[in-house]
């Protein structure tokens, strides 16, 4: 067997590749300058793969900002409103496409599958494709020249290309795949020239769900690219998940097949062992999980290998995925726990694990018998340590009972009983919960972490800006008030801080999009609540005013997804943790006499599988956590909870199944769409959807805001919706805030006296 990789983190040990991009467009950075600072960079990540003994080494996985717009680019498929002359595209129009201009918008962003990484979405509307540039070649040339390594080029797919673009209709892809395969076979026809013997080409899309139109498209690329070639050997590499149909996609001509077998849920093993493997491919073995953060059980993935060795005779050793996924290394964690530290595996420490996995496989395990028993111990410490040995959490969770996620009374009894409370206006105003992290926020903040600043003096910082803030949402005229959340970097890391089980390390850094790159908290133990995390502000909040505060905390599902997860239990179980946890915080706020809270879950619909057929039982465990987080409060403390990030028509039964009292939803990117499923499903509680997008500094006019009012009302009850803007305005300035606030109430108090008779009837 062989070592192989498929992809490695850009972003540089130390994030130099971030430093090097935002230097560049702050203009502190020549165009020559740059491009040497990648280019070492690049050769850095090739040559550490090279010394830790890899021996298929991928190239032209590199970017200089996101490797689906790179795939695009290359291929003309450049939108008309950026500047595009024919040859290979400027590095000045490719940030274009990227971030915008003063005269176009940037090119749309989103999600990478079921990842936390997000690509630019090409556009096909009126371009012609067209093969700007070979980057594959240029790419495996030098890594040739400069590192004598024969690297492994790597292409995004036709179809996975073609599915995740917009601006066609279904009937014009066939038309498509005939313009992108001719400029295919020309990429690689020209690597067979310059005696390349493998390329990779990533079919993610595969694993999602396949159509029997689909099927034909992909059975046409895959003939015609591998007829297109003689010398030039075709993986098809798959990831995230399943294979869809694995008898079709063994079936495909090409002449090696990559598999996951880390996401799959045991599918892809069990298809191998029902059906083999064909003789004469080969197979590219995804075994060391290119997700997760974890220590690989090595013993295990050798007896996974020799499985499949018994089905394929050809195998190539491979993480589950691109390592672009984790962080560059764990040699930098010193701060850490050692025992949570002794079990991470990072992008560097997985591909040591895959060298040795391929010596033990070829040379025998006694040759590897030292690494074997170094990596059971330090699993087993980290399994055996208290941290994940705490009892009253593990009874909580084992003595789960569907009740106990149920509030007392049912949606329409608590509503009387909270009208009755609060006796609020109709269309009641309020904001989702954050007001603007000014630059000021956020150097308080880093002078209180640097212990420039006393916890006095940051408290009483923070209570300034809440008290600036709730005379400001009381001169608004704004309904329900909140604190505004100055305490807070991000949703997820205060929580993580602040509760058992979260770890946080120094350097933990994964791309998000572009050189934005986060830090996802590590949960490894059983998490639990020890100290109120929000009350303190909260109540303070509430001091100031008789209006009521909406006590603002995130929910299970987001803090679970924005996370690197501990894998030696379900996911679920860790959600359910998780609720229980912030159950005890929704007790103290309600025992502090904050009588409504809301339970952000804007990355639920994120978190979905990839495979249709498995949504119900994520969304089963998902809705359940949620509501188990909110459950025990008394009838009259209303619920609410916040959703952004578009398309929620194909979840709203789940929606709904929250039972939370009252729900805002982001609509401004899919307001159409959010209306027409609110036409045919009957939404029987509280619900806001957005009236305005806070994403863009432009303040919005009243007439506007009516229009969106209007619009929504045509299908929701005005006795339950809610006014409220689209989002969080962390990300906004002062005047923009105020006025745009300004601007909400005045339409709502025109809208009031227009359906003040649609409510008396
Ligand atoms: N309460 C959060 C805020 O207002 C919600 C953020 C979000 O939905 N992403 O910032
Ligand atoms: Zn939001």
């Amino acid at each position: 067997m062989k070592s192989s990789n498929l992809g490695y983190p850009r972003i540089g040990q130390n994030r130099e590749w971030k430093k090097a991009l935002e230097a560049f467009w702050a203009g502190k950075l020549e165009e020559a300058d740059f491009h040497a600072q990648l280019k070492q960079i690049r050769l850095q990540n090739l040559k550490k793969q090279q010394e830790q003994g890899i021996e298929i080494i991928p190239v032209g996985d590199f970017t200089y900002y996101d490797h689906i717009l790179d795939t695009a680019v290359m291929f003309g498929l450049i939108p008309a409103r950026f500047e595009y002359n024919g040859g290979k595209v400027s590095l000045a129009t490719y940030y274009d496409i990227a971030r915008g201009n003063t005269k176009a918008t940037a090119g749309e962003m989103t999600k990478w599958f079921n990842t936390n990484y997000h690509y630019i979405v090409p556009e096909l509307k009126g371009i012609k494709p067209v093969l700007t540039e070979n980057r594959l070649l240029t790419a495996y040339r030098e890594a040739k020249q400069e590192l004598n390594i024969e690297g492994r080029p790597v292409l995004v797919g036709p179809y996975t290309l073609l599915k995740l673009s917009k601006g066609y209709e279904q009937q014009e892809l066939g038309a498509w795949i005939e313009q992108l395969l001719p400029l295919y076979a020309q990429v690689l026809t020209e690597l067979q020239a310059e005696g390349v013997t493998w390329i990779q080409i990533d079919e993610p899309i595969i694993t999602t769900s396949l159509s029997n139109d689909d099927k034909k498209h992909i059975t046409h690329i895959y003939n015609y690219l591998t007829n297109s070639v003689s010398s030039l050997n075709i993986l098809l590499q798959t990831y995230f998940e399943a294979v869809d149909d694995y008898e079709f996609v063994t079936g495909l001509p090409v002449h090696g097949l990559g598999l996951d077998f880390v996401h799959d849920r045991g599918a892809n093993l069990a298809a191998i062992s029902k059906f083999g493997f064909p003789a004469g491919k080969v197979l590219s073995a995804g075994v060391i999980d290119g997700r997760g953060i974890w220590k690989a059980d090595l013993h295990q993935k050798l007896k996974l290998l020799k499985e499949l060795n018994q089905y394929a005779a050809q195998i190539i050793i491979a993480p589950s995925n691109s390592l672009l996924h984790v962080p560059v290394t764990t040699a930098g964690e010193t701060k850490l726990d050692p025992v949570l530290r002794d079990a991470l595996s990072f992008a560097d420490e997985k591909l040591t694990e895959i060298v040795t996995l391929t010596k033990g496989i070829n040379e025998g395990e006694a040759v590897i018998e030292s690494q074997l028993i170094d990596v059971a111990k330090r699993r087993d410490t980290l399994a055996q340590s208290p941290s994940r040995d705490v009892k009253s959490v593990h009874a909580l969770v084992a003595n789960l009972t569907d009740e106990q996620s149920n509030r007392k009374s049912k949606a329409e009894v608590r509503r009387k009983l909270q009208e009755q409370k609060f006796k609020l206006p109709l269309l009641p105003t309020t904001t989702i919960g954050s007001f603007p992290q000014t630059p000021e926020v956020r150097a308080a903040r880093q002078k209180w972490r640097k212990k420039i600043w006393s916890e006095e003096r940051y408290n009483s910082f923070i209570e300034n800006e809440i008290k600036f803030w709730i005379e400001e949402q009381e001169k608004l005229n704004l309904d329900v008030l909140v604190h505004g959340e100055f305490e807070r970097t991000d949703m997820v890391e205060f929580f993580g801080e602040k509760l058992e089980g979260f770890a946080f390390t120094s350097n933990g850094w994964v791309q998000s999009y572009g050189s934005r790159c986060v830090k996802p908290p590590v949960i490894y133990g059983d998490v639990d609540l020890s100290q109120p995390m929000t009350v303190k502000e909260t109540v303070f909040a509430q001091s100031l005013t008789k209006l009521p505060v909406k006590g603002m905390l995130t929910g299970p599902i987001t803090i679970l997804n924005w996370s690197f997860v501990r894998d030696d239990i379900p996911r679920k179980e860790v959600a359910y943790q998780i609720a229980f946890a912030l159950q005890k915080e929704v007790e103290a706020l309600e025992n502090a006499g904050i009588g409504m809270i809301q339970v952000d879950e804007p990355a639920l619909r994120e978190g979905l599988p990839l495979k249709r057929e498995q949504w119900a039982e994520y969304l089963n465990w998902s809705v359940r956590a949620f509501k188990l987080s909110t459950a025990t409060v008394q009838d009259e403390t209303q619920i609410h909870t916040h959703m952004c990030y578009s398309e929620f028509h194909d979840i709203i039964d789940d929606i709904s199944a929250l039972d939370a009292d009252v729900i805002s939803i982001e609509t401004s990117r899919s307001h159409g769409e959010l209306i027409s499923s609110f036409e045919s499903y009957h939404y029987d509680k509280g619900i806001g959807l957005g009236v305005y997008d806070i994403h863009s500094p432009r303040v919005p006019s009243v007439e506007e805001m009516t229009v969106m009012i209007d619009r929504a009302l045509r299908v929701l009850d005005p006795a339950l919706f809610w006014i409220n803007p689209d989002c969080g305005l962390k990300t906004r300035k002062y005047d923009e805030t105020v006025a745009a606030l300004a601007n909400m109430v005045k339409a709502t108090e025109a809208a009031r006296l227009k359906y003040n008779s649609v409510k008396a009837k």
